[in-house]
């Protein structure tokens, strides 16, 4: 059962690629769109060494901010008591990169209630390189890798290969957009079939740890997608016992709760 008054995946104004709208902002279109539980799951702060390859630089809040990101959100759940508010991060996977950010995000998993694994980059000759920055880069990532299926193969056996680290000692519970370079996918031609190998092995491994999925909208508010992400996925994950968490990755207040609807109306597989 999916609960459609949750939305799980939701950014704040502590995330620079995002916009300033406020906490409370977000907490007010919650109350206005019916939703009960949501979590935010701000882009965790990336290891030291790792250089952000995005053009801007923005991928993830700053080290220094944490702290006040969490006083900000549990001053905010004392503010909504009638609500169900959970402090929680979004972390990225970066392979090559575990270990550090185990260790970089432990000293706070005390304080999370839960938190989202999300994959936004793929190595590459041992570079990482962006995947959901913008269509140009991703298409440098195409043509690097070979085709728009290669990078959907590379995206799920990375992923499950990532999953034999303890996720769980920073309150992960499931796994974000589980097919996010689907992001572009109008820009190429591409069967799902052909990835099928890929992504029963991974969502078998998803199953077999233990994990939730992000059934993520932000897909729908994408041009070059134009569908949930995981929502292609979903039967087989259900059919495995896999749960799912609505997401709705806001990045802006009036986006809380965006296209839960449109998942309410379709889900054959709830
Ligand atoms: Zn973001
Ligand atoms: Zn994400």
């Amino acid at each position: 059962m999916i609960d459609f008054t949750r939305d799980g995946h939701l950014h704040t104004p502590f995330c620079p690629h995002g916009s300033s709208d406020s906490l409370e902002a977000y907490v007010k279109r919650a109350l206005n769109q019916g939703i009960k539980t949501l979590t935010f799951t701000e882009h965790a702060p990336l290891p030291d060494r790792f250089q952000d390859p995005t053009p801007d630089q923005d991928s993830a809040m700053a080290l220094d901010l944490l702290p006040r990101y969490i006083e900000a959100l549990q001053t905010l759940k004392r503010s909504y008591s009638e609500l169900d508010l959970r402090i929680g991060l979004e972390i990225d996977y970066l392979p090559g990169y575990e270990s550090e950010t185990l260790a970089l995000l432990e000293p706070y998993a005390d304080v999370l209630d839960e938190a989202i694994l999300s994959q936004h980059f793929l190595l590459v000759d041992d570079e990482l390189l962006p995947i959901d920055f913008s269509a140009e880069t991703f298409d440098v990532l195409v043509k690097r890798v070979g085709s728009f299926e290669a990078v959907m193969k590379q995206y799920y056996t990375a992923l499950a290969a990532g999953l034999a680290f303890p996720w769980e000692r920073l309150k992960v519970d499931r796994i974000g957009h589980i097919d996010l370079p689907i992001k572009y996918q109008h820009n190429y031609t591409w069967d799902r079939s052909n990835v099928q190998d890929e992504q029963t092995r991974l969502l078998q491994t998803i199953a077999t740890r233990g994990f939730g999925l992000d059934l993520n909208t932000a897909g729908l508010r994408k041009p070059d997608c134009g569908q949930p992400y995981a929502i292609d996925v979903a039967s087989e994950a259900a059919a495995l016992g896999i749960p799912f968490v609505l997401g709705s990755d806001a990045h802006i207040a009036f986006d809380v709760g965006a296209g839960f609807e449109i998942i309410q109306k379709k889900a054959t597989f709830l």
